[in-house]
Parts: C-alpha cells; sequence; structure tokens
C-alpha cells in the first residue's frame, strides 16, 4: 500500500488535533508515515500511532527552534526523498502552509491548500476546497508530480486506529538557507485557558452587537459553559471591543468547528468568509432580515443581551 506523508504538528511533543485529522484522512489514501521535529518529536510516537501512523520519523536540532521555517522543509524533503510518498499532508497553519509550498516547488509538484476534505480518485487524491467566501465548494487533483496538500482543522472526526508507529531517527542535512532567518525572540500569548480559534471544536463570536468591551463577558461565559474559543467579527475588533487574533472573516482567521454561535453579527460576505464552512451555525440577532439568518441551521430572533444568558445558563445547568 501507497505510504502518505503527514507533517506532524506538536507542541513539546503534544500532538495537536489537527494532525490526528490529518492521520485519519491519510488512511484512505494509504498508509501514514508520519513526520515530528524538534524538541520531544520522539513523544509523539505512542499518540501518533494509535491513529495509524505506521512509522514516526523523528528529528530534532537546534535549527528547528531558533531559524523560521526552512530548516523543517530541509527535513521535510529528507522524509519525501526516503519515503517517495503518494501524497503529502501538512496541516493549514500559516506555518504548515509555507512549509508545504516549499517542499512543493523544491519537488516539482502541483499544491493544494486549505481543502476540507479528502477522497481517493482514480488518478490520485481528490482534495475539497471552498472558493468565492465559501459560496462554492470545489474538488481539484494535483496533476503535476506528488500531491501536496494543506488540510483546515476540523475537517475530518479523529478515529482511533492503533498502528505499528515505529520510531526512526530522519537523517537531515541543513541547506544553505536553513539559517538564513533566525528568531531573534518569542512573546508567548497569555492563556485565556479556551481552545485554539482555528482548532475550536465550538467557536462562540460576538460582533457590533454586543455593544462594547465590557459587554464581551456575556460571549465569554458562553463560550465557557460549552468548552468553547471566542471569536469576534471586525467591526467588534476595528471598534477595540475584542483582539485582532480573535477575528474571524476574509481578514481575520478562517475557521470550520463542529458548532458556530454569531451572536450580534450580521452576516457580511467578508465574516462569512471565515466561517461558512461550519458544520452548524446558530445565531443570536435583533433583527430578522440579518443576513446571517439565510446560511444558519438555528436563528434565534431576539436581543443577544436577554438570549445569550439564558442559553449559558440552560447549558451550565445540564
Ligand atoms: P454589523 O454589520 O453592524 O451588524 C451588527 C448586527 O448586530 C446587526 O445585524 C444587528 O441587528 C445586530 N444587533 C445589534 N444589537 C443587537 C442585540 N442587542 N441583540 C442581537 N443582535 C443585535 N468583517 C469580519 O467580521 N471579518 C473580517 O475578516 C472582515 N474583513 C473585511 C475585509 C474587507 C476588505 C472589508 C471591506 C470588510 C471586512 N469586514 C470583515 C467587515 C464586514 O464588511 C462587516 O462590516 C463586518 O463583518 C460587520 O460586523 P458586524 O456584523 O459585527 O456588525
Amino acid at each position: 500500500m501507497a505510504e502518505v506523508l503527514v507533517y506532524v504538528d506538536h507542541v513539546d511533543g503534544a500532538v495537536r488535533k489537527p494532525t490526528l485529522e490529518l492521520l485519519t484522512l491519510a488512511r484512505r489514501i494509504g498508509e501514514p508515515v508520519a513526520v515530528a521535529l524538534g524538541a520531544g518529536a520522539e513523544n509523539t510516537a505512542a499518540a501518533l500511532a494509535e491513529h495509524g501512523a505506521v512509522k514516526v520519523l523523528t528529528a530534532d536540532a537546534p535549527e528547528f527552534a531558533e531559524y523560521l521555517v526552512v530548516p523543517k522543509v530541509d527535513a521535510l524533503q529528507a522524509a519525501y526523498d526516503a519515503v517517495s510518498p503518494a501524497a503529502v499532508l501538512v496541516p493549514s497553519s500559516a506555518e504548515g502552509k509555507e512549509i508545504a509550498a516549499r517542499l512543493a516547488v523544491r519537488i516539482g509538484s502541483g499544491i493544494i491548500t486549505d481543502a476540507v476534505d479528502l477522497e481517493v480518485g482514480d488518478e490520485g487524491p481528490v482534495a475539497t476546497q471552498s472558493a468565492f467566501a465559501a459560496s462554492f465548494t470545489t474538488k481539484s487533483r494535483v496533476s503535476k508530480g506528488t500531491p501536496v496538500i494543506t488540510v483546515k482543522p476540523n475537517s475530518a472526526a479523529v478515529e482511533a486506529a492503533p498502528a505499528a508507529g515505529a520510531v526512526e531517527a530522519l537523517p537531515v542535512t541543513f541547506s544553505a538557507l536553513a539559517t538564513g532567518t533566525k528568531v531573534t525572540s518569542r512573546t508567548p500569548r497569555e492563556s485565556t485557558g479556551r481552545p485554539e480559534l482555528t482548532e475550536a471544536a465550538i467557536v462562540v463570536s460576538g460582533g457590533r452587537g454586543v455593544n462594547g468591551a465590557e459587554n464581551f463577558g456575556i460571549i465569554e461565559a458562553l463560550a465557557d459553559s460549552l468548552g468553547a474559543a471566542v471569536g469576534a467579527s471586525r467591526a467588534a475588533v476595528d471598534a477595540g471591543w475584542y483582539p485582532h487574533s480573535n477575528q474571524v472573516g476574509q481578514t481575520g482567521k478562517s475557521v470550520s468547528p463542529q458548532l458556530y454561535i454569531a451572536n450580534g453579527i450580521s452576516g457580511a460576505i467578508q465574516h462569512r468568509a471565515g466561517m461558512q464552512t461550519s458544520k452548524t451555525i446558530v445565531a443570536v440577532n435583533k433583527d430578522a432580515e440579518a443576513p446571517i439568518f439565510d446560511l444558519v441551521d438555528y436563528g434565534v430572533v431576539g436581543d443577544l443581551f436577554q438570549v445569550v444568558p439564558q442559553l449559558t445558563e440552560e447549558v451550565n445547568s445540564r
């Protein structure tokens, strides 16, 4: 059976959920061979094996932490050369997309970014993407070289499938470019204790209707009752009510959770671009004509200051 390379996103050996989703999708195409790099890479093996990795290629070197993406591209290319895979799957983070694009250029392959699903076609993997602010979905396949595909978080339900997960050290020779851009400092963001916006299974967002930074507490309370991340429309961000890192939409983040709850958000096309692929969409808006109601699965016409606290109370009581 063909092997499929899966680039592992992990923090000190803790594998992030989008990688487990990639393993689930990779198994549709072939046998997943995972590539884990940097500090703690070897500690990823158990979780990766549990989700179907037949082999885990690991490498650690100071270059992975001290320089930007090129050392990781060098390592992924080394894995590609060693395995000759049928496809290379990479999580669709900003870093993942850069790594994937650089690898595709180096190996002379086509690339598909931000896939939301993968299936097996007669001539290789077929990826589903959403296009034109999620107004359409398209299916495409790479027609040149080995498909390099980045997949958005929450594109598949994680399924366990125990496999060997044999750990092998990956020999990497760094290219001249690898040390070209050095990381000079890192400033960790203060943790809110909530899930990362782009990876969260549930996102609760607030817009201009929230009417002030001080009122975002009710959005956060609903999010916390559901174990959700908090999102915001650009209007709320531009007003200084919530950080830009939480903005959902064309010029913010793109999310695809199981459940998206939009509160006091009108549903402008630029906001929809970042959330329209959510599996279930709920909106609370006092204007029954608000465009957001065109795309919701469940809509509540009402004042969010009444509806949201009631919803939070109901969730907390269960
Ligand atoms: P509004 O459109 O003002 O809607 C507020 C809604 O709240 C209304 O529907 C109102 O009925 C409702 N409301 C008010 N009070 C209450 C209440 N008490 N209870 C319930 N409902 C209430 N926008 C983004 O979100 N993300 C982006 O990334 C983004 N990128 C952009 C890029 C470009 C190039 C441009 C031009 C625009 C972009 N925008 C983006 C802006 C976008 O066009 C809209 O202006 C923005 O999304 C509106 O935010 P909103 O829905 O919160 O505000």
